[in-house]
């Protein structure tokens, strides 16, 4: 492993060396997307320059380097989650596809009466494919609620889960509050149910390294683009059992085993769920970010990622009239929060102009903000390149915005 010094791994992203606005950037927008490795870039520039072709196809040397590249990308990924075999590792565009993909691959087993729960701390991507689902189906999308501190209420999931639930899709990791759910109980409590569990990890895995078997869930669904990889391409686990027994999502080329215009019949896992040419430079790029990851002392990076989040929270006092939303005991280092007078969306805007980059809004999570009774929130959410010093100039510049404006 190479030692975790941050200044050096600054320079494995040459994003983050830029000014912006006259201004060094602090890029503190990680929970929308996060900056990739000179490794990432070089590894889908290579594949451009040495191996692209089509995968699958076997006619020739170059399809057999891009088939290599791409199916040695999904054990990258089998590898990190801890999956039992690559047949359970299914690309798909992101979380948002991944979760529409089980959304209606479960569609056929759920009725009307049926309980899918979800939680009050979703984003729209862990909520809506649901209820569309639920609209065709008759079931019911019913939301297990949060505390004031932004922890899942575990009695009223408990009194919600019932012979009716079927389904329990629930996020790992907040995107606007930056909590860890206690996923391990919730998966076994639904699971001695017989209900089937989806965890979001999207904001998880640029954290810490998820095992999906020692979390016992049947779907494990993320984004590349979150995990320091490229955008259009992400992953869904599922357990094969679950995954043979549901319907492809899309119809297509690679998702076949033989087509006629009397029978069609599907694919082996994992390409029945990988209809059309996938996302080949993509994959090979996640794969890369993966390796990228599983060259850092992990320990050490949760270290550095919990004292950025400590320094926040020690300094939040220094700025009159700030307070967090979303206090829980088991945080990512994630920190939401207002400042009386002012608007997010001026604090968004006010920061920008001091080379700072946060996020402001709903962070697609419209039931959230309505349990706060807020429009929305500024964010910043940190990753283990972000510095110690870009906490403190976060928060002079909220101390001036602070001053001058509120
Ligand atoms: N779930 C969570 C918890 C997220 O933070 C996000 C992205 N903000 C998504 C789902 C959706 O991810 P994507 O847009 O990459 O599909």
């Amino acid at each position: 492993h190479k030692a975790f010094d941050v200044q050096s791994i600054r320079r494995d992203f040459p994003i983050l060396s830029q000014q912006v606005n006259g201004k060094p950037l602090v890029y503190l927008d990680n929970g929308a997307s996060a900056q990739k490795p000179l490794t990432v870039l070089d590894a889908m520039d290579r594949y451009y320059r040495e191996m692209h072709s089509n995968v699958h196809r076997g006619a020739h040397t170059l399809g057999d380097r891009a088939t290599a590249a791409f199916e040695g990308a999904r054990e990258t990924i089998r590898a990190f989650l801890n999956a039992g075999s690559t047949q359970e590792i299914v690309w798909t565009k992101g979380t948002t596809e991944a979760i529409n993909l089980v959304a209606n691959g479960l569609a056929p087993k759920l009725k009307a009466g049926d309980e899918i729960l979800v939680s009050h701390m979703e984003h729209h991507a862990n909520i809506v494919p649901w209820q569309m689902v639920a609209e065709r189906t008759g079931a019911k999308v019913m939301p297990i609620q949060v505390s004031p501190e932004g922890e899942l209420d575990m009695d009223a999931f408990n009194s919600l889960l019932n012979d009716r639930t079927r389904v329990l899709a629930v996020t790992h990791v907040s995107n606007v509050l930056g909590t860890i759910n206690p996923v391990k109980e919730l998966v076994s409590q639904a699971k001695a149910r017989g209900v089937i569990t989806l965890l979001d990890g999207a904001q998880a895995v640029p954290h810490f390294q998820p095992d999906v078997q020692a979390l016992d869930c049947d779907f494990y669904v993320f984004s590349s683009h979150k995990l320091f990889g490229p955008t259009g391409i992400g992953v869904l686990y599922g357990k094969s059992a679950l995954l043979e027994d549901m319907p492809p999502y899309q119809g297509g080329g690679e998702m076949i085993e033989r087509v006629s215009f009397e029978r069609t019949t599907w694919n082996v896992l994992p390409y029945k769920f990988e209809a059309g040419t996938p996302a080949i430079a993509e994959a090979v790029g996640l794969g890369a970010a993966i390796e990228y990851l599983n060259g850092l002392d992990r320990p050490a990076m949760e270290a550095a990622e919990n004292a950025l989040m400590a320094r926040a929270n020690q300094l939040v006092e220094t700025v009159p009239g700030m307070s967090i939303i979303g206090t829980a005991k088991q945080k990512a280092p994630v920190m939401s929060f207002k400042i009386d007078g002012l608007h997010p969306s001026d604090i968004g805007t006010l920061l920008d102009q001091q080379g700072i980059a946060i996020r402001t809004g709903h962070h697609c999570a419209m039931p959230l903000m309505d349990f706060y009774g807020v429009p929305g929130t500024a964010r910043a959410s940190f990753a283990f390149y972000n510095t110690l010093d870009e906490v403190d100039k976060l928060f002079a510049a909220l101390q001036k915005v602070q001053r001058l404006f509120a």
